[in-house]
């Protein structure tokens, strides 16, 4: 296809199909819906989730394009004739197809089947481009049954080496034979890796599972960085005793601390501003009943923040704060365990892109942080990043309300497909 074609006045012609796009969505939202609540169970390596991959495999074939399976279980979809050895470099888009338990039908697969759209209008106009764009579904993202979330993305990163020899589902199953099931090899996981600078770019649409772009009435998220992850499980231990007896002159309660570590994690972010969010989602007392003063709490403090020295110094209060809690509480508190993962920030340029494509559409639009996790922070391991979000309707996700309004979906997939036109031209980067 010519340029003429392609920009008149300066404006891109080519366009997705918004009607098959919103096809694709509702045909995958039923696979794996619960009849009752609407929600979506589609867990990683599970029935439903094959049966999505299945969908997926048919749609891309039907449209002419050639989708592949690799040993991590990544479904790679790409025009027919590319992707031989020694070829381009490629423009890698997607997300991922699985959700957790009783989610909603658009975190993921959104991004899937708009990377799908814009892949195919790409492959049909017979674009020349400088990199070979593909389309990707991570497996496993979410991590719901089998409990290594970022499965796929992992896998591509070359980050599996540390794994266990035979990992296994939440119920002792392995992954082995649901890999396998997937089309996926567990001994050939290495095969699944990219080399660093086979990717020239990532772009990922997702909705944006947060209030923010819905209050702001921007209808593009143009995200600036992937927030970093601080969990730190406690372990608060006093001295378990009759609720009746014991006087509360002298008592060592662990709950009491554990009340009050909450309250320093919510001071941390609200009050200090120390972080951007920080949250104890989890609180497990013992015994745990109503007439014993809880003997042992363990809990989790998330912090996060797109800054890694902001986290680093919230972290440093927080263990501060612990130190004080355990002295007026008479309680000893442990770290037991500690996760991080660092924040990821996107690329410049690519931003720059992003909103330029928003701009040409007319489409208000506005820099954010992603709170949530996403493939792309593990590819930006290989790639400059770049991610689109659009507005979740009552900013909520993880849950079977969770939805978009059907031109926002529309409008992300158009700036999705601008933005891949320029980068796979090579203007962009
Ligand atoms: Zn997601």
């Amino acid at each position: 296809m010519s340029d003429q074609l392609l920009e008149r006045g300066g404006q891109l012609t080519l366009d997705i199909d918004p009607d098959r796009l919103l096809r694709r969505v509702a045909d995958l939202a039923r696979i794996g819906a619960d009849p009752v609540t609407g929600g979506i169970t589609r867990e990683g390596f599970s029935t439903a989730d094959r049966e999505a991959r299945a969908y997926l495999m048919a749609q891309a074939r039907a449209a002419g394009l050639a989708p592949s399976v690799d040993a991590a279980g990544n479904i790679v979809v790409r025009a027919p004739g590319c992707g031989e050895a020694g070829d381009r470099q490629v423009l890698m888009m997607g997300s991922h197809l699985d959700t957790v338990v009783n989610g909603g039908r658009l975190d993921g697969a959104y991004g899937v089947l708009a990377a799908l759209e814009v892949l195919q209008t790409l492959a049909h106009a017979g674009l020349d481009t400088v990199c070979e764009p593909v389309a990707v579904a991570f497996a496993n993202e979410e991590g719901a049954l089998f409990p290594q979330p970022f499965w796929g993305s992992m896998a591509v990163a070359g980050r599996l080496a540390s794994l266990p020899r035979e990992p296994t589902d939440h119920h002792g199953r392995p992954l082995r034979e649901a890999l396998q099931l997937a089309g996926g090899d567990l001994d050939a996981l290495g095969s699944a890796c990219w080399q660093a600078g086979s990717i020239a770019a990532y772009l990922e649409l997702h909705v944006e599972q947060g209030p923010v772009l819905e209050r702001s009435g921007s209808r593009i998220g143009v995200v600036e960085a992937i927030t970093g992850r601080t969990v730190l499980t406690l372990e608060v231990r006093g001295t378990a005793g009759h609720s009746g007896t014991s006087p509360m002159e002298g008592r060592s309660d662990a709950m009491a601390a554990a009340a009050r570590v909450v309250l320093a994690a919510e001071n941390l972010a609200a009050d200090r501003q120390l972080c951007r969010v920080a949250t104890v989602g989890r609180l497990d007392p013992h015994p745990n009943t109503p007439n014993t003063i809880a003997g042992t709490v363990r809990l989790t403090v998330d912090l996060r923040d797109t800054d890694v020295w902001r986290m680093a110094g919230a972290e440093q209060v927080l263990r501060r704060m612990l130190r004080q809690i355990e002295r007026s509480t008479g309680t000893e508190i442990e770290v037991v365990a500690e996760t991080r993962s660092d924040p990821v920030s996107a690329d410049l340029r690519l931003r720059a892109e992003i909103e330029r494509s928003a701009d040409g559409l007319g489409l208000a639009h506005e820099v954010l942080p992603s709170g949530a996790g996403h493939d792309a922070q593990v590819v930006a391991d290989l790639a400059p990043i770049g991610m689109i979000f659009v507005p979740s309707l009552g900013g909520i996700s993880h849950v079977p309300e969770e939805d978009s309004r059907p031109e926002d979906l529309v409008a992300g997939a158009r700036v999705l497909l601008r933005t891949a036109v320029r980068v796979a031209r090579g203007t962009v980067l």
